[in-house]
C-alpha cells in the first residue's frame, strides 16, 4: 500500500541526511506517514571508518518506539556512535513519541527545541490553553492530540531564530510557528534540504485516505494560530537561496518536495 523505499528503515536521501518513514494510525482506518531524519555530524575520531555524532530531527509517534530504535540502531552501528541531539520540531504526540526512550538510551543526548515549545515537553503544558485565531480550532482542539511526554529541563536546550549552537554548521535552527507556538524547522546547509514539521504536508486530502500526494499547510485542527502558519510558509520559500528540497514530516513522496512546488502552491498565481 505504501511504496515507500524508506518504511521502517532509514534510507540516505541526500549526503549526510537520512530520512525514516513510518506509518502511524491516528484512528481506526485512518495511516498517516510519519518520517524522523538522522543528520551526520562531525566525526569523533579520524579515519575512513570513523564513528560520528549523530542528530535525529523529531521521535515518531509513540506506538513505533521500538521500530524507530531499531531503524536507529542499523545506522549508528559503529560502537562509537553517538546520538548528541534529538531536534524536535513541534511537541505534538507524533513527533515526540520515542524521545524518552532514546534520553534513556544514550545517556549524553539532549532534546533541541524551540522556548516556547518546550512547556509542552517539560511541564505538561496543553494544547488546549492556545488562544487560536480560527474557529476550527477552538472547536476540535479537544479531540487534538496532545505531547504526551515529560522531558526533565536538564536533558533540553531551547534555542531561537538567529541563536548558534553545537551544530550550527550542519543545521541551522529556524523558526516556523503557527502549527503550534514554538514549532521550528531545520535546515540541513549541505545539501540544502529543510525539514519542515507539519508547516508543510504532503499526504492525501482527496480522495480522503488514499495515497495520493497533496501538498497542503497543516492540519487545521491542530493549527493554533493559522495566520502565522501561512506567514511560516512564506518565510521557508524565502529561504530560497539556501533551499532546494523541502522535507515535511507527513509526506507521501519518496523524496521530499521541490521548493518550487511549495511555492506553486501557496502561491498559486505568481
Ligand atoms: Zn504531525
Amino acid at each position: 500500500m505504501y511504496n515507500l523505499p524508506d518504511l521502517d528503515n532509514f534510507i540516505e536521501v541526500r549526503p549526510g541526511l537520512w530520512r525514516c518513514t513510518i506509518i502511524w494510525p491516528v484512528a481506526v482506518g485512518v495511516q498517516v506517514p510519519v518520517a524522523t531524519f538522522l543528520v551526520r555530524g562531525d566525526p569523533v575520531e579520524e579515519g575512513p571508518n570513523a564513528a560520528h555524532d549523530w542528530l535525529l530531527i523529531d521521535a515518531g509517534a509513540p506506538m513505533q518506539v521500538q521500530t524507530l530504535l531499531r531503524a536507529i540502531d542499523k545506522v549508528l552501528s559503529h560502537e562509537k556512535d553517538q546520538l548528541r541531539y534529538i531536534c524536535i520540531t513541534h511537541a505534538h504526540i507524533d513527533h515526540t513519541g520515542a524521545t524518552p526512550a532514546l534520553l534513556e538510551k544514550y545517556p549524553e543526548a539532549k532534546v533541541v527545541i524551540h522556548e516556547d515549545e518546550k512547556p509542552f515537553i517539560c511541564d505538561g503544558k496543553s494544547f488546549r490553553s492556545c488562544m487560536s485565531d480560527t474557529w476550527t480550532f477552538t472547536l476540535l482542539k479537544h479531540f487534538s492530540h496532545e505531547a504526551d511526554v515529560k522531558i526533565p529541563q536538564d536533558r533540553t536546550i531551547t534555542l531561537r531564530d538567529g541563536d548558534q549552537w553545537e551544530f550550527d554548521h550542519v543545521l541551522k535552527f529556524v523558526e516556523t510557528h503557527g502549527h503550534t507556538p514554538g514549532s521550528a524547522s531545520y535546515l540541513h546547509t549541505p545539501t540544502r534540504s529543510i525539514m519542515v514539521g507539519d508547516a508543510v504536508m504532503n499526504i492525501a486530502t482527496m480522495p480522503l485516505l488514499s495515497t495520493v500526494p497533496c501538498i497542503s499547510g497543516p492540519m487545521a485542527m491542530s493549527t493554533c494560530h493559522w495566520g502565522d502558519a501561512m506567514k511560516s510558509i512564506d518565510k521557508i520559500l524565502s529561504l530560497k537561496d539556501q533551499v532546494d528540497t523541502v522535507f515535511p514530516a507527513h509526506d507521501y513522496n519518496k523524496d521530499g518536495l521541490h521548493i518550487d512546488h511549495v511555492h506553486q502552491f501557496h502561491n498559486p498565481c505568481k
